[in-house]
């Protein structure tokens, strides 16, 4: 594949015996933004500070454009923009003394030192913070700084670890909006335990659970996951659950929070029939609607151990 930009191959790393990522393999492309999903202690820095050179794998390897991280670091680091999850910010500098520091560790020219400065601040939304201590700056502008020097020398890929923790919802906001921007034009790999940030800014999602990658797919058949085969149905006056289980297509029926969840057959569509019998028997219909599986309940899916024999209950 032409563009492809980061390719994970069969990836491991031990930890004293203990294996905190086991054999993970992907690939990513251009203009993608990933979201590496999964609790913490899944392995998500781990896997992270394998594919930026930071970190030798026990097994496997990474290529960032086609060129191998072990064999040729310096070349495929300088494809790479990193956030990792503690800041690399020189906090007594100001942020024009910083990311000048950040251009010149990321070998850009002296020449274009200054606009590449520019450009950066500009993307981040920091030019007018340009003379202020780091230091002096909020949280969510610290990180901001940290994004930035992760994307001076315009890297094909950018790497960013939890990057909206600690940050409050309109730092989050502006943060998740800059992470889709910058995905635009580069490949982008943003970890999170945050299942809602995926949908908001990723195109795709891995779930890792244990350091085995247990979902890899796109967010469209993430989301596809939730639709599932139930209806909630509110009645002001309903009849017995009976009446609504011999509704054609029908299999359960359960009270819940004031409504009726009902579920359905796969490929079943019975919408209609409970209308008709609810207006026909006067039962009061004053909601009917999907319910989705939420996200958090796909990720438990996912995720979930079996302890006996340790093995996830649902692989993708
Ligand atoms: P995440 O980023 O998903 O929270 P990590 O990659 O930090 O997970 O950790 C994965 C597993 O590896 C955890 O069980 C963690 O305790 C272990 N681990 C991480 N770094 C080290 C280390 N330097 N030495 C020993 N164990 C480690």
């Amino acid at each position: 594949m032409a563009n492809l930009t980061v390719e994970a191959i069969e990836l491991t790393r031990l930890y004293g015996g203990r294996a905190a990522v086991s054999d993970v393999t992907f690939q990513l492309q251009q203009g993608q933004v990933l979201g590496f999903l999964g609790p913490n202690g899944a392995g998500k820095s781990t896997t992270m500070k394998m594919l930026t050179g930071n970190l030798a794998p026990s097994a496997g390897s990474v290529k960032i454009c086609g060129i191998d991280m072990m064999e040729h670091p310096k070349q495929a680091k300088a494809l790479i923009g990193y956030l990792p999850e503690m800041r690399p910010l020189y906090k007594e500098f100001t942020v024009d003394e910083y990311l000048t520091i950040a251009a010149r560790l990321h070998q850009v020219p002296s020449g274009q030192i200054k606009k590449a400065v520019a450009h950066a601040k500009e993307r981040c939304g920091l030019t007018h913070m340009s003379k202020r201590l780091i230091e002096n700056l909020s949280n969510g502008y610290q990180q901001r700084v940290g994004i930035a020097q992760a994307i001076i020398h315009n890297p094909m890929v950018v790497i960013l670890d939890e990057p909206t923790v600690g940050l409050d919802p309109i730092q989050i906001r502006d943060i998740r909006a800059l992470i889709k921007e910058i995905g635009q034009a580069h490949s982008v790999i943003v970890s999170t335990h945050i299942l809602p940030e995926v949908e908001m800014v990723c195109d795709h999602v891995q779930i890792i659970d244990k350091g085995q990658l247990v979902f890899n797919g796109g967010i469209d058949v993430l989301k596809q996951q939730r639709i599932g085969n139930k209806l909630l149905v509110g009645l002001r006056h309903p009849p017995e659950a009976a009446a609504l289980r011999a509704i054609p297509g029908v299999t359960a029926v359960e009270a819940i929070d004031g409504l009726w969840r009902v579920q359905f057959a796969e490929g079943a569509q019975p919408h209609e029939a409970i209308a008709q019998a609810a207006v026909a028997q006067q039962w009061g219909l004053y909601h009917l609607a999907p319910d989705q599986t939420s996200l958090e309940d796909v990720f438990v899916q996912l995720t979930y151990h079996d302890a006996a024999t340790d093995a996830p209950a649902k692989a993708a």
